[in-house]
Parts: structure tokens; C-alpha cells; sequence
């Protein structure tokens, strides 16, 4: 729908916004993609000058969902990266439409330093939080409950997926409508007729 460069520069509308976050590469794009079944869409905002902007994409009517810059770009000048993560973490603290945030982390990794940090500002809110364990068609049987575990070290909420086959996305899905049912602005003159 759009992109801003800035908590200022965030679309004045009413939807309830769900973000995702991740680590450069941790398959961010991949699984906004399938999410939504629309192969380009998140690659959209790895078109240069996009990387570092908020990404708006529509998903239905009543929510939009939100691809956050990534961190940890080998690439990235520091000086680049900081205003990034400031920027993230203003969007994160102070958008009033945010309503749950979906850490995108490599099954097959530990989560890191930033995963902790974010789960932490967001319990603090009260928002919804989601850990997507991504890649997990290359974890084997034994290996799947190790990486459940270790990811729950962040947070309860654990849904191991994968963009090539498909599997756990359903489970998000849910959790998003979910999200999205429970902040959904009541329909103009609902709560005149329920009083
Ligand atoms: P992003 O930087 O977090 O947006 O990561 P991408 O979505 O671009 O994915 C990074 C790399 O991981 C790409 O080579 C993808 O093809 C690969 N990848 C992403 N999701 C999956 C997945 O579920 N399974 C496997 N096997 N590879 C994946």
C-alpha cells in the first residue's frame, strides 16, 4: 500500500497493524509472502531504497501487516543501522494502530541479543507477540523440539513454519485474524444498539 520513512511519515488510517521483524536473512520476505499467497510482494521492499523504509502491504479489508527493516546486514554502515533500529523502535513504542509484532527467526538459530530486546518492549505494551521459527523443513524430527525450546526462551507463543512447504502457515494465519478480530473498530452505531 505504501511505505513511510518515519513514525511521522505512518499512513493516518484506522487499520490495526500486525509487523514483522527479523534478522537479514532469517526468510522475513519468504514468509510474508506466503502468508499471503503473492509471490513479490515483500521483495518489494528489498528494492533498494526500501530496505530501510516501514512497508505497508494490505492483507483483506480491516488489517495490514507491516515488513520492518531488517537487522544484523553484514553490509550495513553503522551509522546507517543505528538510525534504522531507532527508527524501528519509535514505530514499535509510539504506533498507536500496532497491534502485535511476529519475530521471523531461523529455526535452526538461537535467538540473539535484538529478539530478546524486542519481545521485552513489546510484553511491556501489551501487544501480541509471535515467534515465526522459519526454515523448519530442514530440521530434522529430533531437531524440531530442540528449536521449540530454544525459541521459547523468547516467548510461549512458538509456530515452527516453512515458506517451501507451506507448513505452520494456517497456524499463523489464525493467530493474525485472531489479532485482527479482537482489535477490529467496532461497526458505527454498534454500540448505541448494544446499550
Ligand atoms: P529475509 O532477508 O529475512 O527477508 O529472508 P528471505 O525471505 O529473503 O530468505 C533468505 C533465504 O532463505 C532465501 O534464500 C530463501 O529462499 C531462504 N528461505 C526463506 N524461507 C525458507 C524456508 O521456509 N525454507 C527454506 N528451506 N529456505 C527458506
Amino acid at each position: 500500500m505504501t511505505s513511510a520513512p518515519s513514525l511521522a511519515g505512518c499512513p493516518r488510517w484506522e487499520l490495526p497493524e500486525i509487523a514483522f521483524t527479523g534478522r537479514s536473512n532469517a526468510g522475513k520476505s519468504s514468509l510474508i509472502n506466503a502468508l499471503t499467497a503473492t509471490k513479490g510482494l515483500a521483495r518489494t521492499s528489498k528494492t533498494p531504497g526500501r530496505t530501510r523504509l516501514l512497508n505497508f502491504f494490505a492483507a483483506g479489508e480491516y488489517l495490514a501487516l507491516v515488513d520492518l527493516p531488517g537487522y544484523g546486514y553484514a553490509r550495513m554502515p553503522e551509522v546507517e543501522a543505528t538510525k534504522v533500529a531507532a527508527m524501528t523502535s519509535e514505530y514499535l513504542d509510539s504506533r498507536r494502530n500496532l497491534i502485535a509484532l511476529v519475530v521471523v527467526i531461523d529455526a535452526r538459530r538461537a535467538p540473539e541479543r535484538e529478539e530478546f530486546a524486542l519481545v521485552e518492549a513489546m510484553a511491556q505494551s501489551g501487544r501480541g507477540i509471535l515467534i515465526a521459527g522459519t526454515k523448519c523443513d530442514k530440521l530434522k524430527r529430533s531437531e524440531r523440539a530442540t528449536a521449540s525450546r530454544r525459541l521459547a526462551q523468547l516467548s510461549r507463543d512458538v509456530i515452527l513454519c516453512s515458506a517451501l512447504d507451506n507448513e505452520g502457515l494456517d497456524d499463523i494465519r489464525r493467530r493474525l485474524l485472531e489479532w485482527s478480530r479482537e482489535n477490529a473498530p467496532h461497526p458505527r452505531g454498534a454500540a448505541a444498539k448494544e446499550s
